[in-house]
């Protein structure tokens, strides 16, 4: 019998690639097979339970998915006190080519990374799994120029309509409303918010809405879409960390994404509807127009590509916050969150605001209302007494902790 070599035998380690929230990622070569690879390695022991639960639930999830669109597991092995998830390399990402100012991005590329992204989604969906971190540095590009989603630590199975669920799940800036007013029973309307806010990067070449808490984080989506009334999204207010919003129009869509096709507008916002029962599907979104009417999508081998990780492709830094205002109330149905000059309906800067509650600074924002933008510069002061002061630190302290 021909002994089977053990992982760290069969994997030569390369080069480390990058860290993500449990360990180290660093290129291999397979010795057996002479494929390149990447080797997740993720620490047992340290952090007790919650890392073999992540580890574990990953390897589970990625087991069943099998598709071209989601990034392929290899092998796992244990070695000493850690565990090692092999995966396909992937030589780069959405974040990498969005950021790349010498890749042109054509509507027919949009396309074929939006296309790419919700057959993934799609695939997940129909297995019951949510992803729960869509953002594009976890779309991951092959060297074929196929896009494949990746990171599945924040992964689960969903389908139960008991099942409660941490909401604070996503980067932010992807984060669905009804996350960010606390919701715990979601389901895969969370992806699609998050693949929306994607597509929307990927016609400005930037982050849509760039919130800096999750109060400034509604607000920024209330700014750009409207403030939703309760018969657009009749559960909102029940939600556990609903805060009421001053009443904002919405501005037109096609204002924000001048360059845009109105085939591309209608999916985008049909994928961002507030109400996420009437949130289009992955499945129905890839048979919406868009990806049937002219331009066709890009072919995947097509498409430009940023350099290789291994050939020292700098990381992408964090790009900056808003430098927005954010003062904000505690998430008390009671209270109301203004909307900045410039997307109030007129009538905030007399006085009108509810007793005890808060007054506008004077801080017209700059870049509000410029077509690309919608940073929206909040500076409200709430007068707040000491256990909303104490509320507030808190939820101020997750906000970070989750940033
Ligand atoms: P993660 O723990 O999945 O967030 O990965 C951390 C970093 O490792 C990522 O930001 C990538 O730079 C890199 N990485 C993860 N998976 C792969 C892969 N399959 N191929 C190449 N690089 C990867």
């Amino acid at each position: 019998m021909v002994d089977r070599p053990s992982g760290t035998q069969r994997y030569l380690k390369g080069v480390t690639l990058g860290e993500g929230t449990y360990g180290v990622v660093y290129k291999a070569l397979d010795s057996q097979t002479n494929r390149t690879v990447a080797v997740k390695k993720i620490r047992l022991g340290k952090y007790k339970e919650g890392v073999h639960v992540t580890a574990l639930r990953e390897i589970k999830l990625l087991r069943e998915l099998k598709d071209p669109n989601i990034i392929e597991m290899i092998d796992v092995y244990p070695h000493k006190r850690n565990l090692h998830l092999v995966f396909e390399f992937m030589e780069s990402d959405l974040e990498a080519v969005i950021r790349d100012r010498n890749i042109v991005l054509s509507a027919a590329d949009i396309k074929s990374y939006m296309q790419m992204t919700l057959k993934g989604l799609a695939h997940c969906h129909k297995k019951w799994v949510l992803h729960r971190d869509l953002k594009p540095n976890n779309l991951l590009i092959a060297s074929d120029g196929q896009l494949k989603l990746g990171d599945f630590g924040l992964a689960r199975i969903f389908g139960s309509p008991d099942r409660q669920f941490t909401h604070q799940v996503f980067a932010r800036w992807y984060r669905a409303p009804e996350l960010l007013f606390g919701s715990k029973q979601y389901g895969a309307g969370v992806d699609i918010w998050a693949a929306a806010c994607i597509f929307a990067e990927l016609m400005l070449r930037r982050p849509f809405l760039q919130g800096s808490s999750d109060i400034d984080q509604l607000g920024k989506i209330f700014a750009a879409f409207g403030t939703p009334r309760e018969s657009q999204w009749p559960d909102m207010t029940c939600l556990p960390d609903y805060v009421e919003f001053q009443f904002c129009p919405a501005p037109p869509l096609r204002s924000l994404f001048p360059m845009a096709t109105d085939d591309a507008l209608d999916l985008l916002s049909r994928m961002l509807a507030f109400d996420p029962r009437s949130r289009i599907t992955a499945q129905q979104a890839l048979e919406h127009r868009y990806f049937h009417s002219e331009p066709a999508a890009t072919r995947p081998e097509l498409l430009s590509r940023p350099p290789s990780r291994s050939e020292g492709q700098p990381k992408p830094s964090e790009a900056p916050s808003s430098g927005g205002p954010i003062v904000l109330s505690p998430p008390n149905k009671s209270r109301r969150v203004m909307l900045p000059p410039g997307v109030v309906s007129g009538d905030v800067h007399s006085g009108q605001l509810e007793k005890g509650y808060m007054t506008m600074g004077e801080t017209p924002n700059e870049h509000f209302g410029l077509p690309m933008s919608t940073d929206t510069q909040m500076l409200l002061r709430p007068k707040l007494n000491s256990t909303d002061r104490s509320h507030l630190k808190r939820k101020l302290d997750m906000d970070s902790a989750f940033a």
